[in-house]
């Protein structure tokens, strides 16, 4: 199988190479030529996550063995990085509504599951496209994708990776997180300034010509861990299969059944995969979009107008404050019937003029697919404390939005179809506001480490290991630099004298 630029101005690439190109020279995104079919028959009785992920992905990496393949599932999903042995397991929380649980990996979020494999598929793109150079991963962070980058990246051969995150920008926990990394090949530094300033001058690094020619020449190449490289989108189509197999062989529904997902939405990354999988032949009826107060997908998916000119909020759910949500532009290629032309001058007039509106044939064609609704902070809060109440689980902020828009969906529908909610953080990465959801605004004083042992006291919920001892770990990088210095820190690092 080959892949293809969504503007069309790309030759093709074999899944490899794409990996190891991440973005297309044109601006446009990877896509494959085909999307693969899986006979739902066939995967009806797989026991394991490691099963399916092995067939999906080997549809998409058609120039990786078989045993390449198997040894990057066996690395990324053993028992000592996913907690549970399902990987993904699901909760039933009430007749026709289970959560499939993405958080198990080793920072509790869901982008692990694409973080743990993606470096794993890169080192080897690196030896079978014989690039020599050493790859140096720069990651500029808010919370999150930091520390799941730096765990993904710890000790993978060949590859460096650096993380930037603003000082006093993130959370305690976030921030103990990074700086408490281990691995040879790993760095993190808090940068004096705001998010914006560290990714401005991460991105300025990337666009720098002499300073990537002065790398080069030293045998070393800079890359991204972007969310829009196919290797982290392919492996998310998984999960959407292993549910449908869970669900099946625990009798939530009969093999003629369709199904639904409720995706918490940032990026479209996660929702898009669920889109790959209906295409592959998962019986799936409505892929429901959920958001937060940034709430330019409902409004898209419902108008057919993407309009980024809006205010921004900072909400509890802060993985999914975004208004430029990259991924939609693999679905537009594929909804236009590939036509590239048409996907460049959308993308060009959301840059030039911050909006779009797609043909209506298009809109139609995402109508029957999707459904959006979006909750906001405090709707959200009392959720997570009625559900905790009435069903004994603790939802995590993002996976709450998705819960209160399912409840909205049943309501406007009466679609009963039976329904997955994809959960994509554990509970006490967000302990703050989960705190405030159940008991009210904790006294001054407190820290973030009071709240969560305090949470578990009162819930009986279980901190995650590597949570609870976070705070005993020993401090390994203690960087706190000017964003002046971030390009000279990444020479330093490197060894090079300029
Ligand atoms: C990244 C993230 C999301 C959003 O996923 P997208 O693929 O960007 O749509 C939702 N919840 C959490 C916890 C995340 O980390």
């Amino acid at each position: 199988m080959f892949y293809k630029s969504t503007r069309g101005m790309e030759k093709r690439l074999t899944a490899s190479q794409v990996i190891l190109q991440g973005l297309s020279k044109d601006g446009g995104l990877f896509v494959p030529e085909d999307i693969p079919a899986v006979d739902i028959k066939n995967i009806e009785n797989i026991k394991g996550y490691k099963d399916i992920a092995f067939i999906i992905l080997k549809k998409f990496l058609t120039d990786y063995s078989d045993e390449e393949i198997k040894s990057c599932i066996e690395k990324a999903y053993s028992i000592n990085k996913f907690d549970n042995i399902d990987v993904t397991p699901i909760f039933i929380l009430q007749e026709g509504c289970s959560v499939t649980e993405l958080w198990h990996g080793p920072t509790q979020a869901f982008k692990d599951i694409a973080l743990q494999i993606m470096p794993l598929l890169l080192s080897i793109a690196k030896e079978k496209n014989e690039i020599k150079n050493e790859i140096v991963i720069l990651v500029a962070t808010s919370g999150d994708t930091g520390k799941a980058a730096l765990e993904g990246y710890k000790d993978v051969k060949g590859t460096k990776i650096i993380v930037f995150f603003p000082h006093n920008g993130v959370s305690e926990v976030q921030r103990l997180q990074m700086v408490t990394q281990e691995g040879s090949n790993t760095f993190s530094y808090a940068v004096n300034g705001n998010f914006d300033d560290v990714q401005n001058t991460v991105k300025a690094i990337f666009n720098d010509r002499n300073l990537n020619n002065i790398l080069s020449e030293h045998g070393f190449e800079l890359s991204s861990a972007n969310s829009i490289n196919w290797g982290r989108l392919v492996p998310q189509i998984v999960y959407y299969f292993y549910s449908y197999i869970q669900g099946l062989q625990k009798g939530l529904f009969n093999k003629n059944s369709e199904i639904n997902f409720v995706v918490p939405t940032g990026n479209f990354g996660n929702i898009l995969a669920g889109y790959y999988a209906k295409k592959m032949g998962l019986p799936i009826k409505k892929l429901i979009c959920a958001s937060n107060s940034n709430n330019v997908l409902t409004d898209f998916i419902n108008t057919g107008v993407y309009d980024r000119k809006r205010n921004f909020y900072k909400t509890i759910s802060p993985s999914m404050d975004i208004l430029i949500s990259s991924n939609l532009e693999r679905l537009l290629y594929e909804l236009s019937d590939k036509d590239s032309e048409y996907i460049s001058s959308l993308m060009a007039q959301l840059n030039d003029n911050g909006n779009y509106k797609i043909e209506t044939n298009i809109q139609d064609k995402i109508k029957d697919l999707f459904w959006a609704n979006w909750a906001d902070d405090e709707t959200t809060k009392k959720q997570i404390g009625k559900d905790f109440v009435d069903k004994k689980y603790l939802l995590d902020t993002h996976t709450a939005v998705g819960r209160v828009v399912y409840l909205k969906y049943i309501n406007f529908t009466g679609d009963t179809t039976p329904t997955f909610i994809l959960s994509t953080a554990n509970p006490y990465k967000f302990s703050i506001s989960i705190y405030e959801a159940l008991f009210g605004r904790p006294e001054t004083g407190k820290s973030e480490f009071d709240l969560m042992y305090e949470i578990e006291e009162r819930t009986s919920s279980p901190i995650p290991m590597p949570l609870r001892s976070l705070n005993e770990k020993k401090i390994l990088h203690t960087g706190v630099i000017e964003k002046e210095f971030m390009a000279k820190e990444v020479l330093r690092i490197l060894n090079i004298n300029s």
